[in-house]
């Protein structure tokens, strides 16, 4: 339950860091406040922000791949989105990107693939 009282706690609290002007930031935090609870529907609880952020349910090991680097011979698991990359530029004028990730084996940079 929050009570008004303790909106004005908040309100102060912000209004002290805040460097604008104190009497603004503290009437406007409680408007803010009062007005956020009002929209959502309840004056007894803190009113929980929906979130439309993505996240995380679980890894699929089966996104994982897997590259053996015949120098140490580590088998090393990866996910696409952890591989590094730069353009390597040809003589003919075409470049490649190269994709690569660092052993964690042996700490060798480890080219993986490369495109173009
Ligand atoms: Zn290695």
């Amino acid at each position: 339950m929050i009570s008004e009282k303790a909106i004005e706690a908040l309100a102060d609290e912000y209004a002290q860091e805040e460097n604008s002007c104190y009497t603004n930031d503290y009437y406007g935090f409680i408007n803010g406040f009062k007005k956020a609870v009002e929209l959502l529907g309840s004056k007894n609880e803190i009113p929980q922000i929906k979130t439309t952020m993505p996240r995380v349910i679980a890894i699929d090991k089966a996104a994982e791949k897997t590259y053996t680097h015949k120098k140490c011979g580590a088998i090393i698991g990866y996910y696409e989105s952890e591989l590094k990359d730069y353009k390597k530029d040809h003589y003919d004028g075409s470049t490649s990107i190269i994709y690569y990730l660092q052993c964690p084996n042996c700490g060798e940079d480890v080219v993986v693939k490369s495109v173009g």
